[in-house]
Formats: C-alpha cells, sequence, structure tokens
C-alpha cells in the first residue's frame, strides 16, 4: 500500500490541506506554499516549536530571494535586468546570482555544452512553435542558434560584474536556480538552530542536518511513485517531459532544449539525480536530460557523488537504468496508482 505519511509527496498533501505535524520532542514543522510558480514544502525539526517554525520562515524568505534575482519572467530581477542590456553594457549583481552564473558555466564546460544558460531564445522559440502547433522554419532556428552560447557572458569574480558579449543574449536560469535556491534554504534551516530540515520545491528536494527522509521518485508515465529513495542529506532532483511539454502536430517536444542542435531534447523522459547539494542535482539532471544514454552513463561514472536514475518506455512497460549508487538509496517501498 502507498503509504502517504512516509513520502514526501504524501507530506505535500499534508502541507497542502494546511496541516502541521507536532510533537513534543524534538519539534517537527511542516508548511506548504507557493514558490516559483510550483507548490512547496518545508518541514524543519528543532528542540522546540519556535525555533522549527523560525527555520521554516527563513527557508522560505531564501526561496524567495533566488526568484526575486533570478527569475527571467520578472524584468526587475538582476537576470530580466542582464537580459536589457546591449554587448558590452555591464551589471554588478548579488553574490548568489554570481555564483549561479560561475556555476552554470562550469556546467556548461563539464557537460559538452549540454547545459547551457544562454539557451532561453530557443526556449521561447520552442514555446511559441507550441502556441502556434508549428515547427520554427530552419532559418529562424538558425538564426536564433547564433544567439545562444554560454561562453557569451563575460564573469569579472573580483567585481561580480557580468558582461554580455554578444546583442541579444538572453539568460535563463531555469535549470539550475531552483536547485540552489533549495541549497540556500536548507542553510538558512540549520543557521537557525533546526537539527534537520527538508525543503521540497515541486518535487526536487534538498536535505540538511540529523535526519533520515523517504523522498519519492514520481511515476513518468502513471499515477503515484515508482521508487522510494532514503536521504539523509543531499539532494534529488528530477528533470522531464511529462510536467512541461509543448504539443506540436501531435508529437510530444521536451521544454529542454539540446543546445547543441537547437531543438528539444528526445532522450529520457524521465531523469532524477541524486547530488550532494541542491545545485548539482537540478543541474545535472537538466543535462542527463539532454545528453544520450550512452553519453550520460560514461559522464555519470566520471562525477564523484552524482547519482542518476534514467526511465523511459511506457506506462505499461517502464525501462529503468540507474547507477549503483543510485540504487543503495532505493527502499523497494514504492507503489503506483492506475492513472486516469
Ligand atoms: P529543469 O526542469 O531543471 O530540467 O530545467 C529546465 C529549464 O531550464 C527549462 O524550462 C529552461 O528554462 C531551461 N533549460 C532548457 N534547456 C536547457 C539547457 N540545455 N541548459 C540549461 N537550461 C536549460
Ligand atoms: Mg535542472
Amino acid at each position: 500500500m502507498f503509504k502517504a505519511a512516509r513520502v514526501i509527496f504524501g507530506a505535500l498533501v499534508l502541507c497542502a490541506l494546511g496541516c502541521r505535524e507536532e510533537s513534543n520532542s524534538p519539534a517537527r514543522v511542516a508548511q506548504s506554499r507557493e514558490v516559483m510558480g510550483t507548490l512547496a514544502c518545508v518541514t524543519a525539526i528543532a528542540p522546540d516549536e519556535t525555533t522549527a517554525r523560525a527555520a521554516v520562515e527563513a527557508a522560505y524568505a531564501r526561496l524567495d530571494d533566488v526568484n526575486r534575482l533570478m527569475s527571467d519572467y520578472r524584468a526587475d530581477s538582476e537576470i530580466g535586468r542582464l537580459n536589457a542590456l546591449s554587448a558590452g553594457e555591464s551589471l554588478i549583481v548579488s553574490p548568489e546570482t554570481f555564483y549561479c552564473l560561475q556555476r552554470a558555466a562550469e556546467i556548461a564546460e563539464a557537460s559538452g555544452g549540454a547545459f547551457d544558460a544562454t539557451c532561453r531564445p530557443l526556449v521561447e522559440l520552442w514555446k511559441q512553435a507550441g502556441r502556434q502547433n508549428a515547427l520554427p522554419d530552419e532559418a529562424t532556428l538558425a538564426a536564433t542558434r547564433e544567439r545562444v552560447g554560454w561562453q557569451k557572458i563575460g564573469l569579472d569574480a573580483a567585481t561580480r560584474r557580468v558582461i554580455p558579449m554578444a546583442d541579444g543574449l538572453q539568460i535563463d536560469l531555469g535549470g539550475i536556480a531552483k536547485g540552489y535556491a533549495l541549497d540556500l534554504a536548507g542553510e538558512a534551516i540549520l543557521a537557525t538552530g533546526a537539527s534537520a530540515g527538508l525543503v521540497d520545491v515541486g518535487g526536487d528536494v534538498r536535505a540538511v542536518g540529523e535526519h533520515t527522509w523517504t523522498v519519492g521518485v514520481r511515476h513518468p508515465f502513471a499515477a503515484g511513485l515508482i521508487e522510494t529513495l532514503a536521504l539523509s542529506s543531499g539532494s534529488v532532483a528530477t528533470s522531464g517531459n511529462q510536467q512541461r511539454f509543448y504539443m506540436i502536430d501531435g508529437h510530444r517536444y521536451s521544454h529542454i532544449i539540446d543546445p547543441r542542435s537547437g531543438r528539444p531534447t528526445e532522450q529520457a523522459p524521465s531523469v532524477t539525480v541524486i547530488a550532494p547539494d541542491g545545485l548539482t542535482a537540478d543541474a545535472w539532471a537538466t543535462v542527463f536530460s539532454v545528453l544520450s544514454a550512452a553519453e550520460g552513463q560514461a559522464r555519470a561514472a566520471e562525477l564523484d557523488g552524482v547519482e542518476v536514475l534514467w526511465i523511459w518506455g511506457s506506462a505499461e512497460q517502464p525501462q529503468i537504468a540507474a547507477t549503483e549508487g543510485f540504487t543503495r538509496h532505493w527502499t523497494g517501498a514504492a507503489t503506483t496508482q492506475p492513472s486516469g
């Protein structure tokens, strides 16, 4: 049977109903709110309830900070302001935004360009194609690809100055910022004096402190979970085309772009990554959604602390591949419910 209280999606439901779990010692507080356009749930365990509540508030404040600084939907965010600059103009940004841009560049290089925080023009092109139910023509695709390239962002670490080196550069931290927000929220929980915490934003989670959590991996083709994981410290993030996609001519296109071709990725429809921190898990889940299975498996074997689960196939016959380290987190307790 599906034990709602043992898994994080169960916790999400509890939170959504506004319930709070409060016991004597230690105190545990869980609260759900809408953050970054999705449902979040923050749980804190602390010596007393006041501390646990303060920890939850501190975590939400950090999630809001990241959204305010880095959302590309907001013209007044640092990313919104960067995206309005012409080549050679520049902006000094917060340590948080600068760190994300630096890590995004590192991961772009380490992934052979599969991760690219400048892919926003392509994301927008395919979003519009989905709205119009028509594939973009080759000339427009080629012109849009010309605008993309992570090497076109100049980063001066001494001053935290960001310099777009081409006109029309558009930054999108959608593949990495949520994971970083989880990390900052986790740090804030511990800084408040809580002993442990779990931050869940839309199913991507970060665990901090001394506690073992059970985290669910959503079934990509059916209701319920395909697997549950034991997680003591670290992060789990999933990328895929199940929740966010475009339909063009009856074909489902991923919201994740392969910057090497300029087209939506056609690789595994669901990839889950376990990593020591949220930023790494989030960004590499996006990378492994772009890389072919063979490329991804070779890359995963070289990365320390990064474990991967690939799911493809269908509701009737889901196919699974995982790194050995990933399988060590399996609890074997998952169940699915018939969809529809
Ligand atoms: P995620 O759901 O974490 O895989 O992030 C997907 C989001 O990241 C998309 O909605 C885009 O905003 C952005 N994105 C799409 N393709 C890429 C890519 N190849 N590299 C970096 N970010 C991307
Ligand atoms: Mg990601």
